[in-house]
């Protein structure tokens, strides 16, 4: 757990969010500024940067958000129009928020 960070905070529950999925891994919540009609981030509990500070002990909670997300696009009946997974990793690769998350959007 990172103090600083806002996905710790949020995974601490000292700060609120909308959370669609609470497991002993991963957790996701609504995304506060959506960019699609549903935007949810699926985020490892485990304080990872990015896809860059990855270990290969890693893979199977990478396995896990990617089923996961998979699980709430079914749940949240958007499956069948299909979605996007996004990962964001690093400034140039779009990414503000420094702990490891997969943005899953869709419902257009
Ligand atoms: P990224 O650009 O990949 O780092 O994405 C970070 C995402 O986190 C953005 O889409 C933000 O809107 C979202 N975000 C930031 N703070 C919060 C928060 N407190 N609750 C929910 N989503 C957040
Ligand atoms: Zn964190």
């Amino acid at each position: 757990m990172v103090e600083a960070c806002v996905f710790c905070q949020i995974i601490r529950g000292e700060k609120s969010a909308d959370f669609v999925y609470d497991g002993e891994s991963v957790v996701a919540f609504k995304d506060i500024r959506p960019h699609a009609p549903v935007h949810i981030l699926v985020v490892p509990r485990k304080h990872i940067r990015s896809i860059n500070d990855l270990l290969e002990a890693d893979t199977i909670i990478v396995g896990e958000m990617i089923f996961r997300a998979g699980e709430i696009a079914k749940g949240q009946g958007i499956s069948g129009t299909g979605y996007k997974l996004v990962y964001n990793v690093e400034r140039g690769g779009g990414q503000f928020v420094f702990h490891l998350h997969l943005h899953l959007l869709g419902g257009w």
